[in-house]
């Protein structure tokens, strides 16, 4: 389904079913900035209240963990967003749509 890291193939491997009709776009970013800033604030205000961290010790704890959980995140995110968008066949809106 995947061809490299993010990139959506434009065919299946196994039944070369064309995937061109679904495109997923930014929408798995936008899902998983969301939900990654949920808990990095979360994570921030926690460092805050129980070891007091001074700004360079929550910069370090924040790039470390917003970028790892990011990565994690938006391939699996992506491929369910391509997933439903492909088997509802889901598109943008044409004119010659009924
Ligand atoms: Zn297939």
């Amino acid at each position: 389904m995947f061809d490299g890291m993010l990139k959506i193939a434009g065919a299946c491997d196994a039944c070369e079913v064309s995937f061109e009709s679904a495109d997923v776009g930014d929408g798995a970013s936008v899902f998983v900035m969301f939900f990654v800033s949920i808990f990095a604030i979360a994570i921030f205000m926690l460092a805050e209240v129980a070891f007091r961290l001074p700004i360079w010790g929550h910069a370090l704890v924040q790039l470390i963990f917003i970028p790892i959980a990011c990565i994690m995140l938006l391939r699996p995110v992506k491929g369910i967003l391509f997933a439903l968008q492909f088997s509802h066949d889901a598109s943008e809106a044409r004119l010659d749509d009924d």
